[in-house]
């Protein structure tokens, strides 16, 4: 194998960066796919690209085992985490518990501590994106996804729970490595977000049942394995 992991943010890295700086850069190769899934990490190519001493590099590597992005085998080295195709389905079951939950806690807290604003926005981009398609092409299949895993990542936020959310950012972080891996994204998955967010405006029973009708969609549509 080569040393070189042919990683375009590599080029524009400085030497001696910190632990954060190596972490987001991989984090990000990991996230968009250009590291794809089952790709060893070898820390002899990794410290050499980077520039980056040992030390650095493991604190990195700690973070993102952390995190689930990466695997550890013991005796074989570091990966990047691979999700087999039915896993998907365990992580959608694990989205619903997570934000079912964050929706009931978001419910009970006083309105005014409750902005929209946020939610909205993305509505926004969703629709500009979405408007008058049957067909997205891969740039806006990235947008989409993206903005996607932003409402949804906002919604869980606004239970006010930090521990629930630092648990649903690593669901997220699982999603955008299984959807690098299957680029499609039909417009009225963006369009489906209005209806959501009008649904969790009334913050009663009827947001509830909206979550879940929303999960269970995309879920119907994913290869069984
Ligand atoms: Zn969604």
């Amino acid at each position: 194998m080569s040393t070189d992991l042919g990683l375009r943010a590599a080029t524009a890295f400085r030497p001696s960066s910190t632990v954060g700086e190596l972490s987001t850069v991989l984090r990000d190769a990991i996230l968009s796919g250009e590291l794809p899934q089952g790709t060893q990490l070898r820390e002899t190519a990794v410290a050499t690209q980077f520039g980056v001493g040992r030390s650095v590099l493991r604190e990195a590597l700690r973070e993102l085992v952390a995190e689930g992005l990466v695997t550890h085998k013991v005796n074989h080295g570091i990966f990047v985490t691979v999700i087999p195709p039915g896993e998907i389905h365990d992580i959608y079951r694990a989205r619903e518990v997570i934000e079912v939950g964050a929706v009931e806690m978001m419910n009970a807290r006083p309105a005014d501590e409750v902005d929209f604003g946020p939610l909205e926005e993305i509505v926004a981009q969703m629709q500009q994106i979405a408007l008058g398609r049957t067909h997205l092409d891969d740039d806006q299949v990235r947008q989409a996804f993206r903005l996607d895993l932003r409402f949804h990542q906002i919604m869980v936020e606004m239970s006010g729970s930090t521990r629930i959310n630092r648990l649903y950012r690593s669901l997220n972080a699982e999603m955008s490595m299984y959807f690098a891996n299957v680029p499609t994204f039909k417009p009225e998955y963006l369009t489906q977000h209005e209806e959501l967010l009008q649904a969790l405006r009334h913050r009663d029973e009827s947001s509830i049942a909206a979550t879940r009708l929303h999960l269970h969609r995309p879920v119907d549509q994913l290869p069984h394995s």
